[in-house]
């Protein structure tokens, strides 16, 4: 118990992961600013209300893949994409153990973890 105490200290900082005050900075930087900005000029409707055959304006730069602080998966341009804020709400509940709902025009189901689309 005490060592698993210690590892929690070690990782976690009032219930943040430790890396959570440097990617607020990468967020916070101009760079980001203007990689975002340059990224919904790009792609301006939300990508997965396109798969629903529905456009609906960009809100958010997301992160296909969580970066988790990793510094190269933060920049990656072809990590991005955009989401509206139901999306990308929606998002952030299956990346904490949820199933994202719903399917698109050919009736494939938007959870890629769905089984129907593991075949
Ligand atoms: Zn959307």
């Amino acid at each position: 118990m005490i060592m698993l105490a210690k590892t929690r200290r070690t990782y976690m900082q009032n219930n943040k992961p430790l890396w959570f005050g440097q990617t607020k900075r990468w967020y916070d930087s101009n760079r980001w600013r203007r990689v975002a900005s340059a990224h919904k000029n790009q792609y301006p409707l939300c990508e997965i209300c396109l798969k629903l055959g529905i456009e609906r304006p960009v809100a958010v730069t997301d992160h296909i893949i969580p970066h988790n602080g990793d510094y190269a998966l933060f920049w990656d341009w072809d990590n991005l994409q955009s989401l509206c804020a139901t999306c990308h709400g929606l998002k952030r509940a299956v990346e904490h153990g949820g199933h994202m709902p719903g399917c698109d025009v050919d009736g494939n189901p938007l959870d890629d973890s769905h089984w129907w689309n593991k075949t």
